[in-house]
This record gives C-alpha cells, structure tokens and sequence, in this order.
C-alpha cells in the first residue's frame, strides 16, 4: 500500500508539474504574441431590429491569438493577460485597431458604423485611460460617439472612486459605455443608476430561454423593461434562432446580437453582410 501512494504522489507530483510548465509556456508565448503580431480582431454585429430587416449598426470586437496556426478563444488567454498584467498593452492593441478599422469601413461607405471594445477592470484603473482613449480617437479619426466601451459588473463592484471618475471621464468625452452580460454575476441595480451608462446588454442566458421558459421570459422581459425606463438602450446577447428574435420583437428592445445574425468574423468576412450583399 505504501508503494501504491508512493506510485500515487509521483504521479501526481508529475502532473502538476506539467500544469505548472503548461502555465509557464502560456505565460511565455502570450508575453511575445503581441510583438509577433499574433492577436487579430474578430467582429461581430449588433443589429437593429426594430424597424423592418436588421441593419448593423455596431461591431463588437473580440480578441483571437493565433497560436501555432490555431484559434485560440480569449477564454482561454485573457485571464493570464490580466494576471500578468499585459492585458494593458493588449487591450491598447485592441482599441487602436478596432478604431482604425472601423474609421477605414467609415470611409469605404459605412458612415454610421460604430464599434464596440470589450474593457478589462485592470485596463480602467490605470491613470490616464481616458485620456489614452481620447488620443487613440484623434489618431484613428474616428467620432468618440462612434465608440462604445464594454465593462462587466464585476468591474463596477470595485466601485473605486478611480472607477467612476475614469468613466465619467470617458463620458465627458462622448464615448457610449454599455454594461456587459447584464444579469450575470453580482447585480446590483444600484451600478444602473451610479454609473453614467448608455446601453445595457441583457445576457445571453437569459434570451436563449426566453421563447420557451415562462420564468427566463418573466426575467427578460423585466431586465428590458428596467433598462428602458431608466432611458438606457437594449442590447440582447446570444440571439440564435427566430424565435428568440420572435421574442425580441414583441418587447421594447431596440438591438441584438448573435449566431443567428452572425458569428464573430475576421473582417474580410464581414463586409458582405456590411454591404447588404448577404442578408441575415
Ligand atoms: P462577451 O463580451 O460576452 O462576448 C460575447 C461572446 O459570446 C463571444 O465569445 C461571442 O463569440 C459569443 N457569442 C456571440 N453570439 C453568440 C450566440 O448567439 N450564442 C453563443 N453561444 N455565443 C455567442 P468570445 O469571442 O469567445 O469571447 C469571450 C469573452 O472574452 C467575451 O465575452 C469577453 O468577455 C472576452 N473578450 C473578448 N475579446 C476581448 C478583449 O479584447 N478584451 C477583453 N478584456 N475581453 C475580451
Ligand atoms: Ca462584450
Ligand atoms: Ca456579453
Ligand atoms: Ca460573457
């Protein structure tokens, strides 16, 4: 029996070395990525739904690491980025480009098209973001009322006075701030009315049952009518079917986002459905 736990713990001793290599290596390859120019934007669209055929209006861009030819999901590599801390100089990356981008759609005929940037509370509490973003726009060109930032709630729980005063400041700007995955998490209906939001994005676990599940449609429905009594605009999140489209269009939510528009695209890919030459 002693052999056998001894047999045990080696193995389990090799294991965790080899979780620990496994970190290590994640650590290193993510800390050259950005020099060897390996993240890329995909984009996704948010439509308009309430007035006929959806229209885009926004893309929202989200992160890719292409790691030895594959697609990496940031589920997968964004919390090493926030924990080493490179999620600043990557985050500065994603907004540089995503505003670049969307200013060269501008100019090739998309005039209204707007972006929208997913933030990181690390991103936000470094001194001078505002300003970052602010210069960011100058140099890209693009209007900062065609700018939308995206935090999660569990950024406004820190609820440090450098949190608010950082997003006051982008306000003052004219950028649009929208509150993530809304629903999720640790709500608290106090951040609606504390933080100087626009839009609020109701999370996608609670559209995907909505159709079919009296309580997830009970809870839909309330989180819509919420956000637009206290004036903010309606994004739902993980749209997939009609049906969840069907659902949308009998309530007072103005936008969507999902598969069933589209899934993130590299952006060669999603100037067809910008054009109108590929319907939803
Ligand atoms: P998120 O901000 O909630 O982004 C939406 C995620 O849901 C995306 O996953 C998107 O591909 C997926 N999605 C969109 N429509 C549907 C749908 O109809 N059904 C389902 N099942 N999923 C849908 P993705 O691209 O893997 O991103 C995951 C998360 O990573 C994002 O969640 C966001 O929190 C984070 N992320 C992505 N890019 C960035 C970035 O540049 N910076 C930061 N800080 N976080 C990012
Ligand atoms: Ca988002
Ligand atoms: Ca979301
Ligand atoms: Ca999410």
């Amino acid at each position: 029996a002693k052999e056998a736990g001894k047999a045990q713990f080696a193995r389990y001793s090799t294991e965790l070395q080899a979780a620990a290599q496994k970190r290590l290596d994640l650590h290193n390859a993510l800390a050259r990525a950005l020099a060897r120019d390996e993240f890329e934007l995909h984009y996704q669209p948010i439509c308009r739904i309430d007035d006929g055929r959806p229209q885009v209006t926004t893309v929202e861009a989200l992160l890719r690491w292409r790691r030895n030819g594959r697609l990496e999901s940031p589920l997968q590599f964004i919390p090493a980025l926030e924990e080493s801390g490179e999620i600043i100089a990557v985050g500065d990356w994603v907004l540089r480009e995503a505003c670049r981008q969307t200013r060269h759609w501008q100019l090739s005929g998309q005039e209204g098209l707007c972006c929208s940037v997913n933030l990181s509370s690390r991103q936000l509490l470094q001194p001078g973001f505002a300003q970052r973003v602010a210069a960011i726009l100058r140099e890209s060109g693009l209007r900062p009322t065609c700018l939308m930032l995206e935090i999660t709630e569990s950024l406004l729980m820190q609820d440090s006075a450098e949190t608010l005063a950082c997003l006051r400041e982008l306000a003052v700007l004219g950028v649009r701030l929208a509150l993530d995955d809304f629903g999720t998490g640790y709500s608290s209906l106090g951040y609606l009315k504390r933080f100087p939001l626009q839009i609020l994005k109701v999370d996608r676990s609670f559209i995907g049952g909505a159709p079919d599940d009296p309580e997830l449609n009970a809870i839909s429905r309330a989180i819509i009518g919420l956000g637009r009594s206290l004036g903010l605009e309606v994004v739902a999140e993980g749209v997939e079917d009609p049906a969840h489209l069907d659902f949308l269009l009998g309530q007072d939510c103005r936008y969507a986002q999902g598969y069933w528009f589209s899934r993130p695209r590299p952006p060669a890919m999603l100037e067809p459905l910008l054009l109108g030459e590929e319907g939803f």
